[in-house]
């Protein structure tokens, strides 16, 4: 049974004219990679890399990668940025609703009783992102990962290749996890330092996908970033240095084959970011409407849409997150009711599994994309939202309270 509910945040689409959300959901999925999954499953996996002919992937592949990666029989780039360019101006334009509203998924939003977005949020890390995607892959479904930037290491960037290898879904989670980006109020400022959090983490992602070994992460690291591994970069930093850090990126981007223009000429970058989700949940549970509008004008420049959930795990609630079956009733609530669940990468990986095989026997219940949400919602491929985003004008600020 389908929930109509309001396509936009708090029920005000109809009076700020957000465009009626379409019914139809994404093409059937046909991802490129076949995960080795329990019988059964394919109709529940969701489809992203779908769109990319195997040929031209390969053509792209980067050039130092094929000189120098042990994982050169890999085809790990097969994200939107490969589509040929002719189809991307095919495309129609993408009409974002003419509103001040937030751009993205809120638990207003229409969603399908029965029908799950999985999203693990705070990875990559060592201890618990292998047994997700391990888990994820026996069992045939496809998630979205919310990045933690600062977690991208010599050590973890494997992980981000074997999640666009999985068919996995990237996002941003900000680079250093700081729940407080957007509650402190200095107008531009707070823009700014918004804006680099997720440019970092998107270049950070990229230089993961790139990498040919761990030597070679720490080399272009430094090359980026102007700072060895292991040094975190400053709220300053941050907020000031990232134009200057996306300059080298794109310049060692070039020299591995993506011919990449500019930040709103993505055709030709490894993995353009759609998704993102503040820290905590940022300014969209409850704080005032200006720090909101921050974070707003701070996602539209990077081109980002935001995704907060309509359930979540428990996993970080006391008393839950230590219990298996909680954990799973959460769970299977969560796709009951459909729509977008919360769950960490630390969750307990005897609820996951359990859960997963809960999801194996219910065949009304399905595992879908936040592509699809994105098609479904702004009726355009979420590459063509995100280039509305930049494209859009920005909003003025209301004053400051
Ligand atoms: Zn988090």
């Amino acid at each position: 049974m389908k929930r109509r509910i309001a396509c936009c945040l708090l029920g005000l689409n109809f009076a700020l004219g957000c465009a009626p959300v379409q019914h139809q959901r994404a093409s059937p999925p046909k991802p490129s990679h076949e995960p080795r999954q329990a019988a059964g499953a394919d109709a529940k996996r969701p489809a992203r890399f779908d769109r990319v002919p195997e040929a031209r992937a390969l053509d792209a592949e980067p050039r130092g990668a094929r000189q120098k990666s042990a994982l050169k029989d890999r085809v790990p780039f097969q994200g939107a940025a490969l589509e040929p360019v002719v189809e991307a101006q095919s495309e129609p334009a993408c009409a974002l609703p003419d509103s001040t509203l937030p751009h993205g998924f809120y638990r207003d939003d229409e969603h399908t009783a029965g029908q799950v977005v999985l999203t693990f949020d705070d990875g990559p890390t060592v201890n618990h992102t292998p047994r997700v995607l391990k888990l994820l892959e026996r069992h045939g479904y496809q998630a979205t990962f919310f990045l933690v930037g600062k977690n991208i290491r010599s050590n973890t960037y494997q992980l981000v290749q074997r999640m666009v290898e999985q068919g996995h879904t990237i996002g941003s989670h900000s680079y250093n996890h700081d729940v407080e980006m957007s509650f402190r109020d200095y107008g531009e400022r707070t823009i700014g330092y918004i804006q680099g959090q997720h440019e970092a983490t998107q270049m950070l992602i990229e230089l993961a996908l790139v990498a040919t070994s761990a030597e070679d992460f720490r080399e272009i690291y430094e090359r980026v970033f102007g700072i060895p591994e292991g040094r975190y970069l400053s709220g300053t930093e941050l907020r000031t240095q990232w134009p200057e850090w996306e300059r080298r990126h794109f310049d060692l981007l070039r020299e591995r084959g993506y011919p990449v223009v500019s930040r709103q000429d993505d055709t030709a970058r490894p993995y353009p970011i759609v998704y993102s989700r503040p820290p905590g949940g940022g300014p969209y549970l409850g704080a005032p409407g200006r720090l909101r509008k921050l974070n707003d004008e701070a996602l539209r420049r990077v081109g980002f849409l935001n995704v907060l959930w309509h359930d979540a795990s428990g996993d970080t609630v006391d008393g839950v997150r230590n219990d298996p079956v909680a954990l799973q009733g959460n769970l299977r609530r969560s796709v009951r009711r459909g729509g977008v669940a919360l769950l960490h990468g630390y969750i307990r990986k005897d609820a996951l599994e359990a859960f997963f095989g809960q999801l194996d026997a219910h065949d009304d219940w399905q595992v879908v994309s936040l592509d699809s949400y994105a098609q479904a919602k702004y009726g355009c491929s979420p590459k063509a939202v995100r280039h509305a985003l930049m494209s859009a004008r920005a909003s003025a600020l209301p004053e400051q309270g």
